[in-house]
């Protein structure tokens, strides 16, 4: 027997009158109106340690969500026996229960479940409520219910027999815990990343990151509904150097899946490398990290698809996904249009919180972040080779709001055409119509990562010749698409160079990576 390939989530429209929206509207007011107060969840404990931490939405800087309570190196200590602990058991657990755990969990989120994750998703990461919905609701529902089909294609995958001898492979889990250490972007991602590793068998510490952790908390609470014993999945607020410190130096640290900044995935893999010898197995180093992805146009483009997948691609979320394009490039004969397009489509978006549901655009996620951005902007303002097409304000008196800003730059390697800002900026270098291929080549050395890219042309020889001019430049590559909002099952999803491992979440790949497995030859 098998898991079904399921089907994917179908995504909810929040139409005004419909029950979905009355239902969000309600969990939204539900959720405002009380303050949450966020334990930490270590083998069977709630554990609340006084630290307590503010929780604010980042597009209202006046309303309190409630408290987290933070956890010291002890607590991760005790996430990693708890975890140890529960191992032989989980392991042992025949697959079909390990599914059926996820796979409710799934249910739970598709159904008695939806409204509570996506508000929080809302509230806690400033997402609006398409964004919302189509992350902690479809993308994490769809990340369970594959990887449970996915599991049982990789367990029925098995070598030659001859007669006389029996060959078998015995997809073990890892040899001690995974680390998951997961980002603010996506709740899907979050829940994912411990998810996917415990599916196959292992037990896992989970550190979210802090700006996220109003929705992690509820993925835990579905988890634990589902069924999920305690110890294989223990979740701790503690920051990354505390809890790296005790991890990387532990004899049973067996695999890291991570989302997050390059630079931060440079340096685990660094220390990891250099405690290699107190390891008892060569740990698993799963990431995906940062990205520069771009929108690359042909001569023979539609104007006004170009400008529509520049805005949606640039500034869903406010651009802070990993895929958001950030880089584009258009042909000299497009330009005028274009930026037509692209001004009067962004004249009609609006701004603000996210409890109003016709705002397109909501906060950036801290004030790190927000002074980031800003000083990328201020930046592009003093650069002569720059020109701001539309945006360029900011504002953090209230929320951490950033205008979807449009620079229309001179030079091709300026700095916000080589850096990634992770915010809603996307800079439009303009070329001659007639230099294709030089722009190509262009596009590829530009920046050091890999991970999503576009191309838009109407000439099937200009869309032949990007795929291969691009082999190497984007591990998600989109036709006549903009760059964002891979569907599992549809588009596995990752990237390469500095953007990561590359193996791709929600894929037979990625969970190919939390086994062991043992090949046994019985002899007759
Ligand atoms: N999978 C997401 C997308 O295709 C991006 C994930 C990320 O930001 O890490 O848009």
């Amino acid at each position: 027997y098998t898991v079904p390939l399921p089907k994917n989530e179908p995504v909810l429209s929040y139409a005004p009158g419909s029950s979905e929206r009355a239902n969000l509207k309600k969990a939204l007011e539900e959720a405002r109106s009380k303050q949450a107060d966020i334990p930490m969840y270590i083998g069977a404990e709630e554990v609340r340690t006084g630290k307590k931490k503010p929780l604010n939405p980042p597009h209202d800087h006046q309303h309190l969500l409630g408290h987290f309570h933070e956890g010291d190196a002890s607590h991760v200590e005790q996430a990693i026996n708890a975890a140890l602990g529960a191992k032989e058991a989980w392991a042992e657990l025949a697959w079909e229960h390990r599914a059926s755990i996820f796979l409710k969990a799934a249910d739970l989120l598709a159904g008695p479940y939806r409204a509570k994750i996506n508000a929080a998703t809302m509230l806690g990461q400033s997402k609006n409520a398409f964004q919302a919905e189509i992350d902690s609701a479809c993308e994490l529902i769809d990340f369970l219910r594959f990887n449970a089909h996915y599991m049982v294609q990789i367990y029925q995958d098995q070598p030659e027999s001859s007669p006389g001898v029996w060959n078998r492979l015995e997809y073990r889990p890892l040899e001690g815990f995974v680390f998951a250490i997961t980002p603010f972007n996506f709740t899907a991602i979050a829940g994912n990343l411990p998810a996917s590793a415990a599916l196959m068998g292992n037990t896992v510490v989970w550190k979210p990151a802090f700006t996220q952790i109003y929705s992690a908390q509820v993925i835990m609470e579905v988890f634990k509904e589902a069924g999920l014993p305690d110890g294989v999945i223990n979740l701790v607020y503690v920051d990354g150097p505390t809890a790296g410190g005790v991890i990387f130096n532990h004899p049973d640290f067996a695999g890291l899946h991570f989302t997050g900044s390059t630079g931060v995935f440079k340096n685990l893999w660094k220390t990891i490398g250099q405690n290699i010898d107190k390891y008892k197995t060569y740990p698993r180093i799963v990431g995906e990290t940062g990205g520069k992805d771009f929108i690359m146009a042909h001569k023979s483009a539609n104007a006004k698809e170009l400008a529509t997948a520049i805005v949606r691609g640039a500034f869903e979320y406010q651009g802070q996904k990993c895929s958001a394009a950030s880089r584009v490039y258009v042909p000299s004969n497009l330009w005028d249009d274009v930026k037509k397009y692209i001004q009067e489509d962004l004249k009609s978006i609006k701004m603000g919180v996210t409890e109003d549901f016709s705002n397109f655009v909501n906060a950036v996620i801290d004030e790190r972040a927000f002074d980031k951005i800003a000083s990328y902007i201020d930046r592009v303002k003093a650069n002569d080779m720059n020109d701001i097409v539309a945006g360029g304000n900011y504002d953090k008196s209230k929320g951490y709001f950033i205008e979807p800003t449009v620079v229309h730059s001179k030079d091709p390697q300026s700095l916000t055409m080589c850096e990634e800002i992770f915010g809603p900026v996307v800079t439009i270098y303009v070329y001659q119509a007639e230099r294709y291929e030089e722009t190509l080549e262009l596009v590829n050395s530009t920046s050091p990562y890999a991970l999503t890219g576009s191309i838009l042309a109407k000439d099937r020889y200009a869309i032949e010749l990007a795929s291969k001019k691009l082999v190497n430049a984007a591990g998600n590559f989109y036709i006549n698409d903009k760059p964002t909002g891979a569907v599992v099952g549809q588009q596995p999803f990752g990237g390469s160079r500095a953007s990561g491992t590359n193996d791709k979440a929600g894929s037979a790949l990625n969970l190919l990576r939390w086994v062991s497995p043992r090949t046994i030859k019985e002899t007759f």
